[in-house]
């Protein structure tokens, strides 16, 4: 039984790269008709971010890849916010010191500084390993009664993990092989604090081992931890779960990490929902809030590290639930290309619901459109959204539907008005006129009928009359166009242009 975790900390809002890893897990979870978990990881309280879980959770639901298990769901294995399971990490940290794989360090800030500063000077770095360990104050150069002393005297101290001296690791990811690790450039990490919280790593461990995680599916920048993960696992007598650390996005230019920053520097949305920080006020783009939809989002994350092998590209969540497989995802960063988010929105435009569309439509556009019946918004749609990427490029590919058309284009005018034009559109005018039944079908008979047995030239006609209904040569069908706004209005327009 397939059962995966993803395991935010809630220190902000949730990067699109914190989606791509959510995605990879549910797609994993779901092939394998496993169990997709959330928990969060919240034992840092200084970088404990108000509104984060929230923000983790709908951004999930936005995409539609809500998780089966936890805070507030199926809590089973709850509960699923490590400040709630506080109390269970003590005992591992105290087994570990019992089995001889921790110990405990009282050394001081200023102390670990100093030793810091002292190797820089001399131009090494300082590792709190094997090596350094009986020159600091713990428990391991200290005798057992001195290090009892100052517990009993209460003073500060961590518990850090023993890594073994001279040592060859042998680890494996199922992305990146095997992967050997030689113990002697491993610090001891800290494990637990004297405020009686748990690190990262210790309750990581615990948790994933208690919540009978199979497999691991995280960022690269976790694999240098995977070597302390495995140590841990392998101190406790548990079996490991199975890691895969996904690849790097990478900015645009192929060039570093996107971070956070980069998105409101680039010009793209690097967060999935809109979000505002409650210590600047600033507000950080979203895609959801930006008119992309969460298939688009979802289709274009999943091929952020993982490939199908096929040319295909455009994948439902249910067929990238079926094609997904960790051996196709890459080691190699994955560049992040907002073109190419913006070209699946475009596709998926082209699936919607138009009475959805025209719904967003008219509330993005209050003042013009909501007074005019939703029916009209959605054939309007029907017609120009071949053209659009978002649901704001209505307006502009078909403003002319709602208003008529005052600003004619230059270069339209200069290329579609000539001579014989106003003699031309009055002709036209007394035929459109005649027609009762105003149907596409009517007018395009009538109107390419008159054409042909005048031997007039399509342009002559269908450029003057574009330009009169839409104000420039641009746009569906000129027929459809007149249908849609009516005999009158038609009629009005072509009038205007002539007078
Ligand atoms: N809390 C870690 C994070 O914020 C989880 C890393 C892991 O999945 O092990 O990404």
């Amino acid at each position: 039984q397939v059962r995966v975790r993803f395991a935010p900390s809630p220190t902000g809002p949730l990067h699109i790269g914190g989606v791509r890893t959510a995605l990879f897990n549910y797609l994993f979870a779901k092939k394998h008709n496993g169990t997709f978990i959330l928990r969060i990881e919240d034992t840092d309280q200084n970088r404990y971010v108000e509104g984060a879980e929230n923000y983790i959770v709908e951004s999930l639901n936005w995409c539609h890849i809500p998780y089966d298990e936890g805070p507030g769901k199926n809590e089973k294995f709850g509960p699923y916010r490590q400040s709630e399971r506080k109390h269970l990490y003590k005992e591992y940290a105290d087994k570990l010191i019992a089995t001889g794989n921790a110990y405990y360090a009282f050394d001081t800030a200023e102390t670990l500084d100093f030793h810091r500063k002292d190797h820089e000077e001399k131009g090494k770095t300082f590792i709190y390993n094997w090596h350094n360990r009986l020159k600091l104050c713990n428990s391991l150069s200290l005798s057992a009664e001195e290090t009892q002393a100052k517990l009993d005297a209460g003073e500060d101290y961590v518990i850090r993990f023993k890594s073994p001296q001279d040592e060859t690791l042998h680890l494996t990811d199922i992305i990146r092989g095997n992967i050997t690790i030689d113990t002697n450039i491993l610090d001891d990490k800290v494990l637990f604090k004297s405020d009686g919280m748990p690190t990262y790593h210790l309750a990581n461990i615990v948790d994933d081992h208690l919540m009978e995680i199979t497999h691991v599916i995280r960022g690269e920048e976790w694999l240098p931890s995977l070597a302390l993960h495995f140590q841990l696992y392998k101190a406790f007598g548990w079996e490991a779960p199975e890691f895969a650390h996904l690849p790097l996005i990478l900015k645009p230019t192929g060039k570093g990490k996107l971070s956070k920053r980069d998105g409101d520097k680039l010009g793209f949305p690097v967060f999935p929902l809109a979000y505002k920080d409650h210590q600047t006020d600033e507000i950080s783009r979203g895609y959801r809030e930006d008119g992309y939809f969460p298939e688009a989002v979802v289709n274009f994350l999943a091929f952020l590290g993982w490939n199908p092998g096929s040319e295909q590209e455009i994948f439902s969540l249910q067929e990238l639930v079926q094609a997904f497989d960790l051996s196709r995802v890459n080691k190699a960063g994955a560049r992040f290309d907002p073109d190419k988010i913006k070209w699946f929105n475009h596709h998926y435009m082209q699936e919607q619901d138009n009475n959805v569309l025209a719904e967003q439509f008219q509330m993005l556009f209050p003042d013009a459109l909501k007074d005019i019946d939703i029916n009209y918004i959605s054939m309007v749609i029907h017609l120009i959204k071949e053209r659009a990427t978002f649901v704001t490029d209505f307006w502009d590919l078909g403003h002319y539907f709602f208003e008529t058309p005052t600003d004619l284009d230059e270069k339209a005018v200069k290329k579609a008005w000539k001579e014989e034009s106003p003699e031309l559109m009055k002709k036209l005018l007394s035929i459109i006129s005649s027609i009762e039944d105003f149907t596409v079908e009517n007018l395009q008979t009538e109107i390419k009928g008159w054409i042909t047995s005048k031997e007039i030239g399509f342009g002559k006609v269908m450029m003057p009359l574009r330009l009169a209904l839409v104000g420039a040569l641009q746009g569906p069908e000129v027929f459809d166009i007149m249908y849609l706004i009516g005999k009158d209005e038609s009629i009005r327009r072509i009038d205007n242009l002539i007078n």
